[in-house]
């Protein structure tokens, strides 16, 4: 090996250790942490991040990256490697310490600012904190937007490159103008199947022994994963030896159901991830697009199918008991993929969900585009579902303040979402040309599906881009019409 390389490499150790002691105090802050602990535990992981900023800027590290570039008989791995590292020293190099610091303890207090706020339905406790994160991550992109780049711009490639406004507003155009009449249209057929069994009061036991089982049946591999319970159900990777699901549990079994076949299938996608990437900078999913494309295409392409509940409803039913043991396969089916318009996002069928997602885009690009001061959101935010979705939220609670992200400082991680859902349409459309998915299912062969899925995504962590993936997985660049296409055929039927 490269004996440059091995020097760099004793720098990635010590990051990756830093990385994942914050990691681990994020997730312990959502699931075990005591409510005192908040404000010290900030100081700590302000310290952490200020240390791992410490190190990636370090100057002795950026000469033997740069010496690294010049030498010869680097792997193709060990080049992604560095081009990677050398992209976030870039990142964390163009903010001032004490701002980064600054920033990164106000955000370890903000979510339980968010999490008050929400509780009391009351937006204007989390304003004053919302805005000063906004007007910090502004502060960041410009810190490194190239010339003439638009900050919105910056935020997005954060999480997608090459998808940036210029691509997300006709895409966001194009699914709202397919979409909007497809689901006037049955919403005006009413056609609404029986759900009253799942809220039937079934015990929390019951609840948590489902949802390991359907972990484990999908894929979660507990020897190196844990499920855990948290307010917004979340996966959290250490490396691919460790990584950490949520689910929540509500009245309503199907919330902690699905919660856990998507956050199994971003486990997966982790665990799936190459030993000799997991721990170096390019040692997990490769976009938060194609992370969403493999939890959502888990969650709703297959874990929504008749086929996939085969081999395993009844037993299901079994662990929940009376009434569902006596609500044939297909009632379970009709109920699980009713559309119906609501307010709530994370509970959004598959139809809708896009349009929840194009709500948060749009106020995105206003605050951060067109200055629109946070106070005046609530009142857009319904407007806009009131136009897009026909239903108008009576409290902050089910409005603006059910999402988690903007209390993490996360902008432009929402389109994420949507993106994801058009990836996984693509991929299943070309998969089913290569093997037979719901024969498979029918068999309870997940594992041949997974392997396909690791073999040609999860492997590569970030050594390919998403759209590099798409291409060579489909032989096609990204098109979104797919997206439209699987909809239809699914909703139209
Ligand atoms: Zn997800």
């Amino acid at each position: 090996m490269n004996k440059t390389f091995k020097e760099i490499e004793k720098h990635i150790e010590r990051a990756a250790a830093l990385q994942a002691a914050t990691i681990l105090f994020e997730w312990d802050s959502e699931t075990l942490e005591p409510p005192a602990a908040g404000e010290l535990t900030a100081g700590l992981i302000g310290s952490l991040s200020a240390q791992y900023q410490e190190l990636m800027t370090d100057p002795g590290l950026q000469a033997l990256v740069e010496q690294c570039e010049k030498e010869k008989g680097l792997t193709e791995t060990e080049e992604g490697i560095l081009k990677e590292l050398k992209r976030q020293i870039k990142e964390l190099k163009s903010i001032p310490p004490k701002e980064y610091r600054a920033y990164k303890e106000l955000i370890a207090g903000a979510v339980r600012i968010w999490e008050r706020a929400r509780a009391e339905n009351d937006f204007s406790l989390f304003a004053p904190t919302l805005q000063e994160i906004v007007d910090y991550k502004k502060r960041f992109a410009s810190y490194r937007a190239e010339k003439g780049q638009k900050l919105y711009d910056v935020m997005l490639d954060e999480f997608e490159k090459d998808f940036h406004m210029a691509q997300l507003d006709p895409f966001f155009e194009t699914l709202k103008q397919e979409l909007v009449p497809i689901i006037k249209k049955l919403v005006k057929e009413n056609r609404k199947p029986d759900t009253s069994f799942l809220t039937a009061g079934y015990s929390l036991e019951s609840q948590e022994q489902a949802a390991k089982f359907i972990a484990e049946y999908v894929g979660m591999d507990f020897n190196k994963g844990v499920l855990g319970v948290s307010a917004h159900p979340f996966t959290t990777n250490l490396h691919n030896k460790d990584v950490r699901i949520t689910t929540h549990y509500t009245d309503s079994i199907d919330t902690s159901v699905f919660s856990v076949i998507h956050e199994t299938g971003h486990a997966i996608y982790e665990l799936g991830v190459r030993d000799d990437l997991t721990l170096t900078p390019l040692g997990s999913g490769a976009s938060m697009g194609m992370h969403e494309s493999q939890s959502r295409f888990y969650e709703n392409v297959i874990g929504r199918c008749e086929a996939f509940w085969e081999p395993v409803y009844e037993r299901v039913a079994a662990i929940f008991g009376p009434p569902l043991t006596d609500i044939s396969l297909d009632s379970f089916i009709k109920a699980v993929n009713r559309v119906e318009p609501g307010l709530i996002r994370t509970n959004a069928d598959e139809l809708t969900y896009a349009l929840h997602v194009q709500i948060r885009y749009e106020l995105e690009k206003m605050m951060i585009e067109e200055d629109v001061p946070v106070t005046e959101l609530p009142e857009i935010w319904n407007r806009k579902y009131e136009e897009y979705l026909g239903v108008r939220p009576e409290r902050d609670g089910e409005g603006i303040l059910q999402d988690i992200h903007w209390s993490q400082g996360l902008f432009g991680y929402f389109p994420s979402y949507a993106l994801g859902s058009a990836f996984a349409a693509q991929i299943y459309l070309h998969m089913k040309k290569t093997m037979d998915v719901e024969q498979l299912l029918r068999e309870g062969k997940l594992s041949v599906i997974q392997e396909y899925l690791r073999e040609n995504i999860h492997q590569f962590g970030r050594l390919k881009t998403a759209r590099q993936i798409i291409k060579d997985v489909t032989g096609e660049d990204f098109k979104p019409e797919y997206y439209v296409e699987y909809l239809r055929e699914k909703y139209e039927k």
